[in-house]
């Protein structure tokens, strides 16, 4: 095999010995961290070295000077012509001279290195084949990682392209998909000396039969007869293709091949271990060709071809195809769309459907089909600047869970760099590091079996940017550090999204945890947090005012206005004698806010099915029509999330203290003030303790003719106002409605004393219960202010509605009409 470090003492010593120089360099080739011998001696090998004649790339390459750098920077193994002879198998043995860095050491031009025997005779001097094949292969070391790479891909060019030069950054005018970009990321390997601790993966061109695996016969077809067009069918054809988003030339058939072939060398050597993890440098790319189509710069998929023919060998049962080119991959996904042994992940632009491909095959509800349901997870960014928080937030939730519950044998990256920082085509942010950690990650699936193909990326300084920290990971290299990341409101968004629908296919996603944080301050510093009950109270005051004209009461102290602003509302001349003389104050809480969840595991309020059932209404709306004035109270604080545990208590001195407070300023400063000679309070929940508070600590008797107390199961009512002289007085102005299993009337002695207070109603809930009893309060109000004459209660005395307290209680408690 290749180079072994894993040498004994003696051999290092000899390799030491004949080590000139010139040839460190060369040597340099092994891994630097294990080529110390046990002696400390630097292992350095020598290369038995002969010149041979080169043949320089003769294709019809357009630009000389293209084709004097494809002979230099690219060294001599590369001047074999593509159907690979034999001999070619020696290049494998020597990758320290079939680098981009061994020019630096011969002069420029067509000479080369090569080994003249066998791929074993690259050791120092020529050793015995034999002596070789009997090495126990476990002092063998593998070459961490491989790499596939030929200029001749090169040659698959826009008619009139002009080649940029190493210096320029950009790629000026022409093509996104050009030539340099290729040669740009090797160059850069070689240059940051990545190169000469790599090896060269020797491949041939894919065969008819492996593009059939993925491609139609048609298809290949196609791609062959662009072999043989003349410069006018060429330029007739310019439009079909510039339709597809493709361009060809006479070698572009001869590039898709080799591209292909690339990968699935790549693809062959780790899977068979000659090579941990492998960078295939190809082009032109591969992921949008479809089964029955070439677009968007490919011609064949060389990744699904590559995953079809690793899986047919039997090397690999589950391939993991990560796809982070910024486009979607949509051939890719169509080739192994009902494969449950292909898990296709792709992180792209969708911008809803408008981005390329432009479809909807990218769309995140996208997610196979048949046996394949599940193994295709689309990550679709809604727009442009998605950056490294993004996708690094996009693998900790959703790309290494599923793939660490796939569990691969093998991962192939579809390493597109165009949403790199710097691609203008890709418009998103990822820099270098982020590709080094996103490799990283998937590095350590399937025993480390990654190979890195790449795909598209037109920004030349990004592309090798972002290779290069890939390849340094490849290597085994620490990425390099990422500063403190927070993923965009936006990315959130679509990765809870993308985990709701994977979250069925994949016991490993948490959508719970990929729940977007909430937001706590907008950009201007405002709070984007409104609570259910400061826009119910903004509601109802709308309501109100739109319904019944009833106007806001401002409050002049800053902690009631606090408290309670917006919520006491009042008509129009509410100081004023009204058509009857009459002023009601109602004071209650909210309705009842009916919330449903999204089911019996989640807390998550179902908005949709969500409402709050308001019976305030009708009763604001009795008063209205029957001509009395309004003032009406909302004492809520906050909506309550959920019942009291213990039933009510009896004893309540007052109402909490800034409730009390409410309604006594309401009294001094509207009640007391009203031309109203009439006044009847109504409480109704929580509002029956304001009330009750007010009748304590005002002197009420003179204005208010009728005090009712409507309540819930658990609101607190009471029968008796503190001061002892005003007994008869609430006596006979007193109507208390509740629930007929309120537990005020499990209390005999308490029911002794009520007389025809109380009043009774099957209904258990507070707003159903002033439903239910409405009428008795318009009947029961209208008589105490001399609207009507008054009647006397009759008719309930002798019903019994179902109570447990006996006769007592039924002789007590009139049943309330039930709807
Ligand atoms: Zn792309």
């Amino acid at each position: 095999m290749d180079v072994d470090a894993s040498t004994n003492s003696h051999e290092a010593r000899e390799a030491a010995i004949v080590t000139t120089t010139e040839q460190v360099d060369q040597a340099m080739d092994v891994d630097p961290s294990t080529s110390a011998g046990p002696s400390g001696v630097t292992v350095q090998r020598t290369i038995h070295q002969e010149t041979v004649t080169t043949t320089t790339t003769t294709a019809s390459f357009p630009g000389a000077a293209a084709s004097r750098e494809l002979a230099t920077a690219s060294s001599s193994d590369h001047a074999v012509p593509p159907a690979r002879p034999a001999s070619s198998s020696a290049f494998r043995s020597s990758p320290a001279l079939t680098n981009g860095h061994a020019h630096n050491h011969s002069s420029p031009g067509p000479s080369t290195f090569q080994t003249p025997n066998s791929h074993h005779t690259h050791l120092h001097n020529p050793v015995p084949l034999t002596h070789v094949a009997s090495q126990d292969p476990d002092q063998k070391r593998m070459v961490r990682t491989g790499y596939i790479f030929d200029p001749l891909m090169m040659l698959h060019c826009q008619d009139g392209y002009t080649p940029t030069a190493e210096t320029v950054l950009d790629n000026g005018d022409g093509h996104p998909e050009e030539p340099m970009r290729i040669k740009r990321i090797f160059t850069r390997l070689a240059e940051s000396g990545l190169i000469k601790r790599m090896k060269k993966l020797e491949f041939g061109e894919v065969t008819a039969e492996q593009v059939m695996l993925v491609h139609t016969e048609d298809l290949w077809s196609k791609v062959q007869a662009t072999e043989g067009l003349n410069d006018q069918f060429i330029q007739e054809s310019k439009h079909y293709y510039e339709q597809l988003s493709l361009y060809v030339c006479r070698e572009t058939a001869h590039c898709a091949r080799l591209s292909c072939g690339g990968v699935i060398q790549a693809c062959l050597s780790v899977c068979r271990n000659e090579v941990r993890n492998a960078f295939a440098i190809v082009r032109p790319p591969g992921h949008h060709a479809e089964p029955d189509e070439h677009m968007g710069f490919c011609f064949f998929n060389n990744v699904a071809v590559a995953a079809k023919e690793v899986t047919r060998l039997g090397l690999a049962k589950k391939v993991l195809i990560l796809d982070w080119d910024v486009h979607h991959g949509n051939g890719t996904q169509r080739a192994f769309w009902d494969d449950p042994n292909v898990l296709y992940i792709s992180l792209h632009r969708h911008d809803g459907g408008k981005f390329y491909p432009t479809s909807d095959f990218g769309a995140l509800d996208m997610v196979g089909t048949g046996a394949g349901e599940g193994k295709s997870v689309n990550i679709p960014w809604p727009g442009p600047g998605f950056g490294d928080a993004d996708y690094i937030y996009a693998f900790q939730r959703i790309v290494m869970p599923i793939a660490y519950e796939f569990s691969p044998d093998l991962v192939i990256i579809s390493a597109g760099f165009d949403a790199a920082e710097g691609d203008m085509l890709g418009g998103c942010h990822v820099t270098p590091a982020a590709y080094g950690h996103m490799t990283h990650m998937l590095a350590a699936l399937a025993g480390g079996k990654l190979v890195v193909a790449l795909e598209g990326g037109y920004n030349l300084r990004a592309i090798s940017d972002s290779a290069l920290a890939v390849a340094h990971v490849l290597l085994g290299e620490t990425p390099m550090e990422l500063g403190a990341l927070e993923a965009s409101e936006a990315a959130t968004e679509v990765i809870y999204q993308v985990a709701q629908v994977q979250s069925t296919h994949w016991k490993s996603i948490d959508v719970k945890a990929c729940e977007p944080p909430e937001v706590t301050a907008l950009e201007d510093g405002s709070s984007p947090i409104h609570s259910i009950p400061e826009l119910l109270k903004i509601h109802r005051a709308y309501h109100m005012h739109a319904k019944y004209d009833l106007l806001q009461i401002p409050l002049a102290s800053p902690e009631l206005e606090a408290a309670f602003a917006g919520q006491i509302i009042c008509n129009e001349g509410v100081y004023e004698v009204g058509p009857k003389g009459v002023l009601v104050v109602f004071v209650h809480d909210f309705g009842n806010l009916r919330v449903e969840t999204d089911g019996v595991t989640s807390t998550n309020i179902h908005l949709a099915n969500s409402y709050l059932i308001d019976t305030s209404d009708a009763i604001v709306s009795w008063i209205k029509s029957a001509g009395y004035n309004i003032i009406d109270v909302n004492v809520l604080k906050q909506l309550p999330t959920e019942f009291a545990r213990e039933g009510p208590r009896m004893i309540t001195k007052n109402a909490p203290e800034i409730e009390g407070q409410l309604i006594r300023y309401i009294w001094d400063n509207y009640v007391e003030l009203s031309e109203c000679e009439k006044v009847v309070l109504i409480g109704h929940g929580t509002g029956c303790q304001a009330v009750m508070d007010l009748v304590n600590k005002r002197d009420v008797e003179r204005k208010v003719k009728a005090v009712v107390q409507v309540a819930g199961l658990h609101s607190l009512v009471r029968i008796d106002p503190n001061n002892i002289q005003r007994k008869d007085w609430f006596k006979r102005s007193n109507r208390i409605f509740v629930p007929s299993s309120h537990i005020l009337l499990d209390d005999n002695r308490v029911c002794r004393r009520l007389g025809d207070q109380v009043f009774t109603s099957q209904k258990a809930k507070v707003v159903d219960v002033l439903n239910d009893v409405l009428p008795q309060i318009k009947q029961f109000v209208s008589e105490k202010v001399g609207d009507i004459p008054p009647v006397p209660v009759t008719n309930g005395h002798t019903e019994s509605n179902g109570q447990t307290n006996g006769d007592l209680a039924g002789s007590l408690v009139a049943p309330a009409v039930t709807a």
